[in-house]
């Protein structure tokens, strides 16, 4: 099977590596040993055989999303799983079983038909992998908690090519382990989820304030939203106005935010809920309107396409919302040198905050929003400017970080990874290093946000 297998790979010098070595992240520019391109659980392990014959370690690519671009590992086998993106739904169950390499797109279009739905993230390319294994936070998280809260089985190929069924039952500590520890215990082959009723029809409250309106309408958001956390998704999205018909043109070219929410109840009760939010001062723009969850799903995507540009993103979880935040906050998104730039003001509480610390590797719930800083620009000779500007503002806000955790899926890169898993996983870093031992004892598994394994 191995000689199979090493007659498959895509290696360095052909035609089709430096397609296959992409990832979304233009920035990311890595020289796997070889790529796997996997279609069944059966590749995924002659793959992991071929890399225990070589001593080679394993990078996993799921979407490809990872900012950081922990699917391509220098030097490394890169198993690849775009050809496994299969969704099985069981509509009266409300479980859904995805394959490892599938992207929210998938999932979203074989569950709505069903009217169901779960909690994903908020761009249909990126893959249910990486984004379920650090947490995944989506528009559902009010209502129906994490991705991870709702990750009820896993089938996983372990680094001695072992299938592992593990769920509530069977191996309890892998799945417990998946729910935020990342890429670290082997290949997941296929995700079970639960499901929940979700339109097919949502309420979206897209409107678009200039930053010239200052922090009045977030102070109003942040004062709402606290009041509605179990019914509304929503974030505050720092940008820049681009020169299109769509917005007024006397504020193109200007940062804005958008006051961004998503009722995924009755859509004419949502409707009405968040009128309050769309009427704050003058506005460049208003998207909100009654849409199928499917549409809302994309709506972002244009913005992020794959490889067009270069990307650092990093983030901080906070305890509370205070006005210095929110005034910083808008302040960094008018100093940021890119007009591709983005950030955010993420609200948590709802069901994300019921589920105890405990329960997930992910830990504790005790954050009620985040800031994420998203910078993006075109050209490698601005890499040093908005990168700069980018930690700098990261690190002045540090001082208001929750125990100066972040949230591992917006984690940066290039930089101190291993002190930021251990402080982001903070009391379950020790727990996760332990479990690493029964799964994955070698450390094959080291392109992601490490957990080596315990001594
Ligand atoms: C445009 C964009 C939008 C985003 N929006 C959101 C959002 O709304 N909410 C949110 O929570 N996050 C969001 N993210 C962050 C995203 O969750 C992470 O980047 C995540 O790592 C992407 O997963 P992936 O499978 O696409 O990544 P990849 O780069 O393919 O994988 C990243 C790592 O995940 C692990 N991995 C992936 N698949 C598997 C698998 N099947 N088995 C084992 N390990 C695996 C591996 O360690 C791999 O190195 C966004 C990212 C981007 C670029």
């Amino acid at each position: 099977m191995t000689t199979d297998i090493a007659a498959r790979l895509i290696r360095p010098a052909t035609a089709e590596y430096d397609k296959a070595r992409m990832v979304w992240n233009a920035m990311i520019d890595r020289y796997p040993a070889a790529i796997l391109r996997c279609a069944s659980v059966q590749d995924i392990q002659a793959g992991l055989a071929y890399a225990r014959s070589q001593g080679l370690a394993v990078s996993i690519k799921g979407g490809g999303h990872n900012v950081a671009g922990h699917a391509v590992g220098e030097g490394a086998l890169m198993l690849d799983l775009g050809g496994m993106r299969g969704v099985t739904v069981d509509p009266t169950r409300r479980i859904a079983w995805v394959e490892g390499g599938a992207i929210w797109a998938d999932v979203d279009s074989a569950t709505q038909v069903h009217g169901l739905a779960v909690p994903g993230g908020l761009i249909s390319e990126t893959g249910v992998g990486g984004l379920t294994l650090s947490g995944g936070v989506g528009w559902l998280r009010s209502r129906h908690g994490l991705t991870i809260d709702n990750l009820l089985a896993a089938d996983v190929v372990t680094a001695d090519g072992e299938v592992i069924r593990t769920d509530a039952s069977h191996h309890p500590d892998l799945l417990w382990a998946l729910k935020g520890g990342g890429g670290n215990f082997g290949v997941v082959a296929r995700f079970c989820f639960q499901l929940h009723l979700v339109g097919p029809e949502v309420m979206f409250c897209a409107p678009i304030y200039p930053a010239s309106a200052g922090i009045g309408p977030i102070k109003v958001w942040r004062d709402f939203i606290s009041q509605h956390s179990d019914d509304l998704g929503s974030l505050v999205e720092f940008s820049t106005i681009p020169e299109s018909p769509d917005y007024d043109s006397a504020y193109w070219g200007q940062r804005c935010y958008t006051i961004a929410a998503v009722f995924a109840g009755d859509a004419a009760e949502g409707e009405r809920l968040v009128e309050p939010l769309r009427n704050l001062g003058p506005k460049a723009a208003d998207f909100s309107g009654i849409m199928p969850y499917a549409t809302v799903q994309t709506l972002f995507d244009a913005l992020m396409p794959t490889g067009a540009y270069r990307c650092y993103w990093k983030s901080h979880l906070l305890a509370k919302l205070t006005d210095e935040m929110i005034a910083e906050a808008l302040q960094n998104a008018v100093d940021n040198p890119s007009d591709r730039s983005i950030s955010s003001i993420w609200s948590f509480g709802g069901a994300t905050a019921r589920v105890p610390a405990e329960a997930t590797a992910f830990g504790s719930r005790d954050f009620g929003w985040m800031y994420s800083l998203d910078s993006v620009w075109e050209k490698p000779e601005d890499d040093q400017k908005v990168r700069g500007f980018t930690r700098a503002a990261w690190d002045r806000f540090r001082r208001h970080a929750l125990d100066g955790r972040l949230y591992l899926n917006f984690a940066g890169q290039d930089e101190d990874s291993a002190e930021l898993t251990r402080t982001a996983l903070g009391r379950n870093f020790a727990r996760l290093a332990k479990i690493k031992v029964s799964y994955d004892p070698g450390n094959m598994f080291c392109f992601n946000q490490n957990i080596p394994p315990a001594a």
